[in-house]
């Protein structure tokens, strides 16, 4: 993979982050100096990691939502939160 700035190359399958506001391959050197404003440059890959663990949490919340559905349907007591609190 070679880097857009100073077209570096890394040898196998190493990637390079890239920015995330230009979306440009840039080497570890090159995202340190900056890019788009940015110093260091804005990481695109963090940005996809963060983007994909909102998601990750917005799918728990609406299966949280599912459970407490199920909970107000049956009219049984929340239990679980009952024994963590005698727990502590
Ligand atoms: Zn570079
Ligand atoms: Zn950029």
């Amino acid at each position: 993979m070679e880097c857009e700035r100073c077209h570096k190359t890394t040898s196998g399958y190493e990637l390079h982050d890239y920015c995330a506001e230009c979306g440009k391959n840039l080497c570890e050197d090159c995202m340190e100096k900056g890019c788009c404003g940015n110093v260091p440059a804005s990481s695109g890959m963090q940005a996809a990691e963060e983007a994909d663990a909102a998601e990750q949490l917005q799918e728990e919340e609406a299966e949280q939502l599912k459970d407490a559905d199920f909970t107000v349907d049956t009219g049984l007591p929340n239990v679980e939160g009952q024994q963590g609190e005698i727990g502590q």
